[in-house]
């Protein structure tokens, strides 16, 4: 029966399905390439303090510019990278380069920012991941409390018992952890009761109905509550209007992050909005004046 099921599934292909089959097989034999042919560059999303609409931190994210195909989006190309074995030389590069433009940054007389940097749960589960983010925080003299790893919570489930030995190493370490897409993932929250995650970054599917659908107020409130509860600082994803922050706001969220601020942008963008004497409320950053 089961190979008749399969012969009658022939039928659903569409020629459609047959040209995203194609571009998935050429990608992937492409994305081996990628890194050495230097087709990746990151952009930087601010996130800004919700009370002051001051820039504390910048997220960088991983955009491939494929020569024929033009620009590729992590969404497309990450579990791909996954899947082949590639992101971890992928996430390592991106590390790499991040530190590198903080350095470029400082030289440049910036104000120190936070980067936040994303790590996949492959790379996250090796047995010497935390060495690896200390030696190269040491060879590049960067104070730890610098850099952000943003994990998600099936990175954290995938560690099984060397969970705990991981995230307090890392928290003893000094670097920040960050829960990405929290409250989207599979794994219980057993995790927080070890005191090593420093920031929740609440996803934007939860923002996306506020403040009128009552379910994600209620939710994240509720997350706003426990990260106030644990000492963990919050961090609200995909804020794109001013309803939806202030409600955040009101709701005691400290940090946020959105089209509503800054999309992702150039490296020289984010100089141009922390150069000094610069005014806040423009065409990058269209910041919400503080409630009175
Ligand atoms: P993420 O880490 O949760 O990043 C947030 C995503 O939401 C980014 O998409 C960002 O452009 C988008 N975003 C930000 N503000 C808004 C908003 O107001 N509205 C909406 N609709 N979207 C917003 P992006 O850059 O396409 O990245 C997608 C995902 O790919 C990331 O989700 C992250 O999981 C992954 N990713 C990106 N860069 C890297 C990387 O260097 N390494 C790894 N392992 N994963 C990465
Ligand atoms: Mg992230
Ligand atoms: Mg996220
Ligand atoms: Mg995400």
């Amino acid at each position: 029966a089961a190979k008749t099921e399969e012969r009658n599934a022939f039928r659903f292909y569409s020629p459609r399905m047959q040209a995203d089959a194609r571009r998935r097989i050429a990608l992937a034999s492409e994305l081996r390439k990628a890194l050495s042919e230097a087709e990746f560059r990151l952009m930087y999303q601010p996130t800004v303090e919700m009370r002051t609409g001051r820039i504390v931190a910048v997220e960088a994210l991983l955009r491939w510019y494929h020569p024929q195909r033009g620009l590729i989006a992590p969404g497309e190309f990450i579990p791909m990278a996954e899947k082949l074995g590639l992101i971890r030389r992928i996430d390592q590069w991106v590390l790499q380069a991040a530190c590198e433009q903080m350095s470029v940054w400082d030289k440049a007389g910036l104000p120190p920012l936070r980067m936040a940097v994303n790590v996949s749960a492959n790379w996250f589960g090796q047995a010497n991941f935390v060495d690896e983010i200390r030696m190269l925080l040491e060879s590049r003299r960067l104070a730890p409390e610098r850099l952000m790893l943003e994990i998600t919570e099936g990175a954290i489930l995938r560690l099984g018992e060397e969970m705990e030995r991981t995230l307090h190493a890392l928290h003893s370490l000094g670097v920040g952890v960050a829960i990405d897409d929290f409250g989207t993932g599979y794994s219980s929250m057993s995790y927080l009761k070890l005191r090593a995650i420093d920031y929740l970054k609440i996803d934007q599917s939860f923002v996306a109905g506020l403040p009128d659908d009552a379910s994600d107020g209620a939710i994240v409130e509720s997350m706003l509550t426990l990260c106030r509860r644990l000492d963990i600082s919050p961090i609200a994803e995909g804020i794109e209007t001013e309803e939806q922050h202030r409600f955040l706001l009101r709701a005691g969220c400290v940090e946020g992050q959105g089209f509503l601020y800054s999309r992702p942008v150039e490296p020289e963008v984010i100089v141009q909005l922390l150069s000094p004497g610069r005014r806040q409320g423009n065409s990058h950053l269209r910041l919400v004046p503080p409630e009175a």
